[in-house]
């Protein structure tokens, strides 16, 4: 072969235009636009390249129409070679004319050289969301401890871990704690957090650009991956499918896993079988509703947070207890409750009291109120004592029967909204004031007596399930 000195880029760029005819503006730009050529020898074509991605991409997708396009300007072309360890590459316009066609739009590349320098298109994560603040209870000590393992970064022991459980129990804040505690102890570690909804967001992205190949590396690379709200991607198949192979590389590689959602993997309808028997693996660990004594934990502890920030406000402490009776869905709603608290009672000049409470929680209070009714409160307590129903509304006054009753007016009382007077005309006509003793009768003995105190547990427990 003649020389034709092959090192004049005029030579390459008239391969160029043709392959841009050939093969359209948008791969041209995506694909050969970035390779840097530099020399033939051996009927080989040899180009620098920014990351092995690409090499392999272009080589796979390209590679028999970029040795055609020489052949065609009478240049025998058998072999592409591609060097993506030089260290000289012209970065930052390659970048940038790849960032104006969108290649990369929400993904920047700020070293192609070797794949772990890819920043990661993590969420970002909520400071507030740390074990420090994350309050451990009975309903999800199973969980915290789980998260807590795979936080310490050792050797993988249950793969994937599955946190499951309703609304605003802790699922995102336990996935964050996991994150902000890896990057504390182990900065290096590829971590990468984001919702299934960002996931799918992400994968279409890719396949609009053209750009799976990143976007498998990408999910690739990392050393630990976290998905939140998995339920969002059932129904959608082919993220499913994307998620699947994702899943199952990141497994073989002995990489960490750490998926949520909102109920048990078996029981996400729309999501293939194959995912769900993967998915319960690992660990599944579920968060149950709060109980009360959460409640309230939570509730200090965010009072604490609070009177930081309003040093001047004063809170009863009976604050907290109404508030860890009334609201018992949803932490966020309980958080949001003493907020807004703090911000009425700063506002006007006040120490945040029960009436201030009922005030200003209105809406939140009936929304939360307790579907639970006297009627089943006299039911449960009546069954759980071996009492009839009846025995309940008697004027019987025998121990065996007065103590129960007055048990289940103190429920009534905690439980529902109901009036005294309309308590005591449900419990056979009594007086209000009867019901107040009753309440009384009972806080009195739950505070020394332990197994009072479990009785009333036990039967609240029931009844708010
Ligand atoms: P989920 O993701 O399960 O819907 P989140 O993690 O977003 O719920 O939690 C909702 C809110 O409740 C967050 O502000 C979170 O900090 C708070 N929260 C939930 N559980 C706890 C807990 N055990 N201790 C402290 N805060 C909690
Ligand atoms: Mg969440």
């Amino acid at each position: 072969m003649k020389n034709l000195n092959l090192k004049n880029n005029d030579f390459w760029d008239r391969v160029r235009k043709d392959l841009k005819l050939e093969l359209g503006l948008d791969i041209f730009k995506n694909w050969i636009e970035v390779l840097v050529f530099t020399d033939i020898e051996d009927n080989t074509a040899y180009f620098n390249v920014p990351s092995s991605f690409i090499a392999n991409w272009v080589e796979r997708n390209y590679g028999d129409k970029i040795i055609e396009a020489f052949n065609n300007k009478g240049i025998l072309i058998k072999k592409l070679s591609f060097d993506y360890n030089n260290n000289d590459f012209p970065l930052a316009s390659k970048v940038d004319k790849i960032d104006t066609v969108n290649y990369t739009k929400n993904l920047k590349v700020k070293n192609y050289k070797e794949k772990n320098n890819i920043e990661l298109p993590s969420s970002p994560l909520d400071q507030r969301f740390t074990f420090e603040r994350f309050v451990v209870g009975k309903p999800n000590e199973l969980a915290h401890a789980a998260a807590k393992r795979v936080s310490e970064s050792g050797p993988v022991t249950f793969n994937p871990l599955f946190l499951y459980g309703g609304v605003g129990l802790g699922k995102t804040h336990l996935m964050h704690a996991i994150a902000w505690q890896i990057k504390m102890t182990n900065p290096k570690s590829r971590m990468l957090y984001l919702s299934a909804e960002q996931f799918m967001y992400r994968f279409v992205q890719a396949l609009r650009f053209k750009d799976m190949y990143s976007f498998k590396e990408i999910f690739r690379s990392v050393d630990i991956l976290m998905v939140d709200d998995v339920q969002f991607i059932a129904g959608k198949e082919s993220t499913q499918d994307e998620f699947f192979h994702t899943f199952n590389a990141l497994v073989e590689q002995g990489k960490q896993i750490v998926i949520s959602g909102d109920r048990e993997p078996g029981e996400i309808d729309g999501l293939e079988e194959r995912i769900k028997s993967r998915l319960a693996w690992g660990l599944v660990v579920d968060l149950h509703p709060t109980d009360y004594e959460l409640r309230l934990g939570i509730l200090q502890s965010k009072v604490e947070i609070q009177s930081k920030l309003h040093p001047g406000i004063r809170i009863n402490h009976g604050i907290l207890e109404f508030l860890a009776h009334r609201i018992s869905s949803n932490v966020r709603v309980l958080e949001g409750s003493l907020t807004r608290l703090y911000a009425y009672a700063s506002l006007v000049g006040r120490s945040i009291d029960i009436d201030m409470a009922q005030e200003c929680l209105t809406d939140i209070l009936r929304i939360s109120e307790r579907k639970v009714t006297i009627e089943e409160i006299i039911r449960k307590v009546s069954d759980h004592y071996n009492l009839r129903m009846s025995d309940m509304i008697s004027a019987r006054r025998s121990r065996i029967i007065s103590r129960p009753r007055q048990l289940a007016m103190f429920l009534a009382k905690n439980l529902t909204s109901k009036s005294l007077p309309e308590i005591g005309r449900r419990f056979g006509g009594r007086d209000h004031t009867t019901v107040i003793h009753a309440v009384k009768k009972i806080e009195e003995l739950k505070n020394k007596d332990l197994h009072i105190a479990e009785e009333v547990e036990i039967l609240r427990r029931m009844l708010e399930a």
